[in-house]
């Protein structure tokens, strides 16, 4: 098959389209013929050697698949050739305690498609049979490609971790970011008051377009006094951050007392100061993310059914290109998702 190869660790032109072997599938699993794959910084991060350091190469990165079923392994049953699915980037065990217990994000051997197996960027790809969902009809695969990681994710922090409720105050961090795009609406959908952080007037802008309440420039001194003044000197019930070092400790003074942080990353540097004052005496609560269990995916595609829920898709390339996607989505310059067409 024709995909595109990560043949070393470094730049986008690490990125090679040629030929390798096909992927039989094996019992339990399918075959998915791709025919959208969305970008992640994750991406990005496995191909400059941050993440998964270790992993032997030539891979095939690509998280976010859209495709339909070409062939199906032993004991597939259910599944039929010709089906049009998305893949559930989130690969586990299936028969742990965390696993059983729901929360396959936390199985010991969690894998995340395209990081820790071969992935989308290729003519086809093979996942487990539980990881493929039927697609839905109002959307199409470009834009059911933008949804898996970015909703999976937004959703675990807004819902499960956070647990937003009607009337409060969201306070979403980076509001351009694939996570972020979801996280706003997931928010709305909530009930929640967002308000949106960007560092821009077109990223603002558009998460205006997207539902946000209130937005702050985050790139002005003191942004945080200004999230106090859009909540009456009260601050944000729930934080929604991937931000990092830069923006944290203005983060931990945006946030209400008694208010939850919820972290997914950390984008500007992994070593930040936390004034520890803040965390005991206004009693707030930070709390850890990434991804969210595989059944999470189930009410984020009927959302997208009823258009209470959309992908954003912010530029579309052929595959061959994914090195020019590499670049569109480092260099910050989309806001929504990059995918490629295959
Ligand atoms: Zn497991």
């Amino acid at each position: 098959m024709r995909a595109v190869r990560m043949e070393a660790r470094g730049g986008p032109e690490v990125l090679r389209y040629g030929e390798v072997p096909d992927p039989p599938p094996e019992a339990g699993q399918v075959r998915v013929q791709v025919r959208a794959v969305a970008l992640n910084h994750l991406d990005i991060w496995v191909r400059k050697g941050v993440a998964s350091p270790k992993l032997p190469l030539p891979h095939i990165l690509g998280c976010d698949v859209a495709g339909v079923v070409e062939a199906v392994g032993p004991g597939v049953s259910g599944l039929v050739p010709g089906q049009a699915v998305v893949v559930n980037p989130g690969v586990s065990c299936g028969r742990c305690e965390r696993c059983l217990a729901g929360q396959d994000n936390l199985c010991p051997d969690y894998q995340i498609l395209g990081e820790h197996r071969w992935g989308g960027y290729a003519e086809f790809v093979v996942v487990p049979a539980a990881n493929v969902l039927p697609k839905p009809e109002n959307l199409s695969f470009v834009e059911a490609a933008a949804v898996p990681l970015t909703f999976l994710t937004a959703w675990q922090m807004v819902v499960d971790r956070l647990q937003v409720r009607p009337g409060e105050d969201v306070l979403v961090m980076a509001a351009g970011s694939g996570v972020s795009v979801a996280a706003i609406q997931i928010a709305k959908l909530y009930g929640a008051r967002v308000i949106a952080a960007a560092g821009s007037e077109a990223k603002l802008a558009q998460a205006r377009a997207l539902g946000a309440d209130e937005v702050v420039d985050y790139s002005q001194p003191e942004w945080f006094k200004e999230v106090r003044r859009l909540t009456g000197g009260k601050g944000a019930d729930a934080v929604v951050d991937h931000t990092g070092a830069v923006y944290w400790e203005g983060v931990i003074k945006a946030t209400a007392w008694g208010g939850r942080i919820c972290l997914v990353g950390a984008s500007s540097g992994y070593e930040a100061l936390t004034p520890l004052a803040h965390i005991f005496y206004r009693q707030l609560s930070i709390l850890g993310s990434t991804m969210a269990s595989k059944s999470r995916l189930y009410p984020i595609l009927r959302w997208m059914v009823q258009g209470r829920l959309k992908p954003v898709v912010g530029a579309v390339l052929p595959l061959p290109q994914a090195a020019d996607g590499h670049r569109l989505l480092e260099e910050r310059r989309v806001f929504g998702k990059v995918v490629l067409e295959v």
